[in-house]
């Protein structure tokens, strides 16, 4: 085989090392940041046995030049290694993932169509039942997850606000077994899609995020209004003002009509940076208390409407949680 191909920019750099590297992500497509650095420093020593890389000598520009010449070739593929911070610690994550829209294609490989509607069911119990103007969720608990194996029978047996959701129903869903719903559950949280955590709430994990960051929006963000006088559009999925990417675990401003989010990290570095005073919202000037919470912090935390929460039965009144 001609492994002298170096002819176009993109490929020039383009050698064993870095098919060594795209293969281990082949066969494990997420690898956190303190994976990656063994396995480069282990590549690039195999490569040139005459220079042995330790760990300590893999900088972040040495991944960066290594995820850049892979995707550089497996672009036309549809494939990029992509990486994103955990909402919650900031440690980067790396992940093989498909760049077309359509990541249920890709899904389709691992699920059967009945198992994929239960994932679609899944994500519409994170981001709409669970994902209100008084509650932002954003997670679905293990119980609810796997009562959500039972198909809905029909358009009347859908939320209330789903109209424009009844649309899609496709009525030649079958449920799944129970069993098979948690197998699901568990395959999902094997390949990086799902975590699960320790109060039992299944949420989305960086690959997913990644992964899905078009079809969340595209499913659970209402296009911009036509016309002035139409209602303004439901926003579901917002992003951190302070990293810009999407926010399912961090805070909120406490006005309910406000779209500032932040994770937690990316909203303390922001207000640490304010001296003085009261902090304020940087968009309503709303005053910022720092405990109104998106993710399952939401769920524990006695909501400003208490009236309006189905599962407020789950509501233990904290307000402090950090
Ligand atoms: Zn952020
Ligand atoms: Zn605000």
């Amino acid at each position: 085989m001609n492994r002298h191909r170096a002819d176009t920019p993109e490929s020039g750099n383009y050698d064993d090392s870095h098919r060594a590297f795209l293969q281990a992500f082949l066969s494990d497509p997420v690898k956190p940041v303190e994976d990656v650095v063994p396995l480069i420093a282990k590549i690039l020593t195999a490569h040139e046995p005459d220079r042995q890389r330790l760990v300590n000598d893999i900088t972040q520009p040495i991944i960066n030049s290594m995820v850049q010449a892979v995707n550089a070739k497996i672009a036309a593929l549809d494939f990029e290694i992509r990486s994103t911070r955990n909402q919650e610690n900031r440690t980067l994550t790396y992940a093989l993932v498909n760049t077309t829209s359509d990541t249920f294609t890709q899904l389709a490989t691992s699920f059967s169509p009945d198992e994929i509607a239960y994932i679609k069911r899944l994500l519409d119990a994170m981001f709409e039942i669970n994902n209100t103007k008084a509650r932002e969720i954003m997670a679905v608990k293990g119980m609810d997850a796997t009562n959500l194996a039972k198909a809905p029978r029909n358009r009347q047996s859908q939320a209330v606000d789903a109209d424009e959701q009844a649309a899609e129903v496709d009525v030649n869903v079958k449920s799944i077994k129970h069993e098979e719903a948690d197998k699901v559950l568990q395959q999902l949280v094997t390949q990086g899609f799902f975590q699960k955590s320790r109060r039992g709430w299944y949420s989305l994990a960086p690959r997913a995020l990644m992964e899905l960051r078009t079809y969340l929006k595209e499913t659970y963000n209402e296009p911009p209004a036509d016309d002035e006088d139409d209602p303004p559009p439901i926003i579901r999925i917002r992003d951190c003002e302070g990293c810009r990417e999407i926010v399912t675990v961090g805070l909120r401003c406490g006005n309910r009509e406000c779209g500032i989010r932040w994770h937690d990290g990316c909203g303390n570095q922001y207000f640490r940076g304010q001296q003085g005073g009261t902090r304020k919202c940087p968009a309503c000037d709303t005053e910022w208390t720092g405990d109104v919470f998106v993710g399952e912090r939401a769920d524990r935390v006695n909501s400003r409407a208490s009236t309006n929460g189905r599962s407020s039965m789950r509501t233990r009144g904290e307000e402090e949680d950090n």
